[in-house]
């Protein structure tokens, strides 16, 4: 303390240890000041590590409780709590550690006690005592600035040839950025997919609800096979404009030969429409930056056709005889 440094990190929850040590990598001097004893924030003492670790204990428990009904039998199972908290102490302390290590490891300085920005350019901390004060100063921006300039420069390295990389902004031109962005407004993308047949079938709505979703199964009823089949089985996701006994029944009298199958969350892996959302959301949101809403619609509408041209029907190899076999195994087992 007392030092300047290019950059002063108060707090070291996962939003300022990772900032202190991607500063460091990239070649500024660093101090962090944390107020608690130990590294890591909220996240490492108080909140996702020490409640994955008791979540972890409480899988176990309930796991072994019912692991008699596929085939693991224990004669007593019981919760020890000062165990379970000691095991949780543990993994918070070497997440702790662990956060201490990165520091000495990326050269970053660390003091312990309470950080205030005294003064543009300085920061004062006043130890755990609150009486004993240090005092230190940021270089400026410049060393900031470099930074950035190098970062740049890496990227353009291992981007070139690509076309034009985005541009880093430069501290001071932050506010200049935030200022152009314009929120254009937001459409509802909704598709149906034929999974015997790779077919897809989009539409761009202004939002969702029943009469967008009536007017995406008019769209695929209205052609054929689907308009004259047996049978329409149309698998749905958690929506609740499709959903539940209503829902089916207000389809089936408009077009009687549908079925809807609403998956359960376990099932979603069985929804291709998801997939197929998850492809849209990376080949063509990503990033998320288009003129205006009918650039957006158009290019949602092209990559549908896009995608269709190179789909291939899905090739269901589970069949029913499997299914029936399955069953028969799982009927055979013991019940405990
Ligand atoms: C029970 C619980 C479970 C959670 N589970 C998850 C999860 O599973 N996944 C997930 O992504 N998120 C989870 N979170 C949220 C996650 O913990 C926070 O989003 C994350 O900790 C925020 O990080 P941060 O760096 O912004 O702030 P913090 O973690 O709050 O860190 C701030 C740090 O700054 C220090 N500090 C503050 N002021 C000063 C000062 N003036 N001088 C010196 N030091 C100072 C504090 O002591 C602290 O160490 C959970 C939160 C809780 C409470």
């Amino acid at each position: 303390m007392g030092d300047t440094y290019d950059l002063i990190v108060i707090g070291t929850g996962p939003g300022g240890y990772v900032c202190a040590i991607r500063a460091a990598q990239l070649g500024l001097s660093v101090l962090v000041i944390e107020r608690e004893a130990r590294l890591g924030g909220v996240c490492t003492l108080r909140g996702c590590i020490p409640t994955k670790a008791l979540l972890h204990t409480a899988d176990l428990l309930e796991e072994t409780r019912h692991g008699a009904e596929v085939g693991v039998a224990t004669r007593e199972v019981r919760l020890e709590l000062a165990a379970a908290m000691k095991h949780k102490e543990k993994v918070v302390r070497q997440s702790s550690n662990g956060v201490a290590f990165l520091m000495k490891k990326n050269k970053v300085d660390v003091v312990n006690g309470f950080g205030r920005i005294a003064a543009p350019g300085r920061v004062s901390v006043a130890g755990a005592d609150g009486r004993s004060q240090a005092e230190s100063s940021i270089a400026g921006p410049q060393a900031l600035a470099e930074a950035v300039e190098q970062y740049q420069a890496a990227f353009d390295r291992r981007h070139g040839g690509f076309g034009e990389s985005p541009k880093f902004p430069r501290p001071a031109e932050l506010l200049f950025l935030l200022r152009e962005y314009a929120r254009t407004g937001a459409c509802a993308y909704i598709a149906a997919w034929d999974v015997h047949r790779a077919k897809l079938f989009g539409r761009c709505e202004r939002k969702t609800g029943i009469a967008p979703f009536d007017r995406l199964v008019a769209q695929v009823m209205r052609e054929e096979p689907y308009r004259s089949a047996h049978r329409v089985f149309l698998i749905t996701d958690n929506g609740s404009s499709h959903r539940g006994r209503r829902a089916a029944n207000r389809l089936r009298t408009k077009w009687p030969n549908i079925i809807l199958v609403h998956t359960p969350l376990h099932a979603s892996w069985l929804n291709q429409g998801e997939i197929y959302f998850s492809v849209v959301q990376r080949k063509v949101l990503t990033p998320n930056d288009f003129a205006d809403l009918d650039t957006l619609q158009a290019q949602l509408l092209a990559f549908g056709r896009r995608y269709e041209e190179i789909a291939a029907p899905f090739q269901w190899k589970f069949t029913r005889e499997d299914l029936h076999k399955l069953l028969a195994k799982t009927n055979t087992q013991p019940a405990n």
